[in-house]
């Protein structure tokens, strides 16, 4: 099994109350491909410009990561500067510079166009459906999405739910696209426009999952030391993926979806322990077992020694 997955690649300048990077390789389709590859084939779609370092898609390469579908074109690639407050959940976008994604149009490699899951990482919703039109229709797919797109194209996006089988969204998203104060409302009512499926993202608080009579919520991994929480969400959404794409037999169910859920926030885990990708280049797999038995012993309701 593999997994397409499209979204934004870029270069990143980050900005924490302690330290500032800047060319940092970044962008939603980069962290979700990377996170998704631990468990999967990958199939990446996006677009780079010529400042873009070739040594990227070596490393791509090297992961299981088809770079065919990434076009580079002339132009300066897709940049994003963002600032952190001290509780590192809260960020502010200083300045967004789509260059060549201004003229994106992604048209799939025809070997690409039977992958069985997809994954549409953030970027405009028109694009995400744009992706969905060039493919033979896959068996599930996930897409995450932003604020900007829910305040500048929500026409666009509406209609993508409905060809949606697995929203991804962070909390306060959830709470604006239905102007619902508690999120349990707020998944029920997404489900209503479309998906199947939803996972609200609560950054350091944990995520919750949404079935069709069912609920799951599980917490965040506890880290002591976080250096850059970009691409968090990416990562989780990549490693929720790339688990779904590997695992499933016949249809996606609940419980395969429940414990995706944990893989991605075991990646999202390691996503932020570093700046950029640099934890996750460096990841072994032994690694991620290790935390996903941590992370279930820590979430047992009852302790098993009294
Ligand atoms: P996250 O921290 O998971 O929200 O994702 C951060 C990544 O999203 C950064 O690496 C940015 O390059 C990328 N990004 C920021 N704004 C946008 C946008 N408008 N469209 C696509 N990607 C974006």
């Amino acid at each position: 099994m593999s997994l397409l997955v499209v979204g934004s690649i870029g270069l990143d300048t980050v900005k924490t109350p302690v330290e500032e990077r800047s060319d940092l390789l970044g962008g939603s389709a980069s962290y979700a491909a990377l996170g998704a590859s631990f468990f999967t084939p990958v199939n990446l779609v996006g677009i780079v410009g010529d400042d873009f370092p070739q040594s990227e898609f070596q490393a791509w390469e090297s992961r299981g990561i088809d770079t065919r579908g990434v076009q580079r074109v002339h132009g300066n690639t897709f940049r994003w500067s963002g600032e952190y407050a001290w509780d590192l959940n809260t960020r502010e976008t200083r300045s967004v510079a789509l260059n060549v994604f201004e003229t994106f149009s992604p048209t799939l490699p025809e070997e690409y166009r039977a992958t069985p899951f997809v994954l549409l990482a953030n970027i405009a919703p028109n694009l995400q459906a744009h992706v969905l039109d060039q493919m033979n229709e896959p068996r599930f797919v996930l897409a995450d999405t932003m604020d900007l797109w829910i305040k500048t194209t929500r026409s666009d996006l509406d209609r993508l739910l409905k060809r949606v089988d697995l929203l991804i969204l962070n909390d306060s998203e959830a709470r604006e696209i239905t102007q619902e104060t508690s999120l349990i409302r707020a998944g029920r009512k997404i489900q209503q426009s479309g998906p199947r499926f939803v996972a609200i993202k609560k950054g350091e608080h944990g995520a919750l999952l949404f079935g069709q009579d069912e609920f799951f919520s599980c917490g965040a991994y506890p880290l002591e030391d976080i250096h850059d929480p970009t691409g968090a969400g990416d990562t989780f959404a990549g490693g929720l993926g790339g688990f779904v794409s590997a695992h499933a037999q016949g249809e996606v169910t609940f419980d395969l979806l429940r414990r995706a859920m944990i893989y991605g926030s075991v990646l999202a885990s390691f996503c932020v322990e570093a700046f950029s990708l640099e934890r996750l280049r460096h990841l072994r797999s032994d690694e991620i077992s290790e935390r996903y038995k941590m992370f279930k012993a820590m979430s047992q309701f009852e302790s098993i020694s009294r």
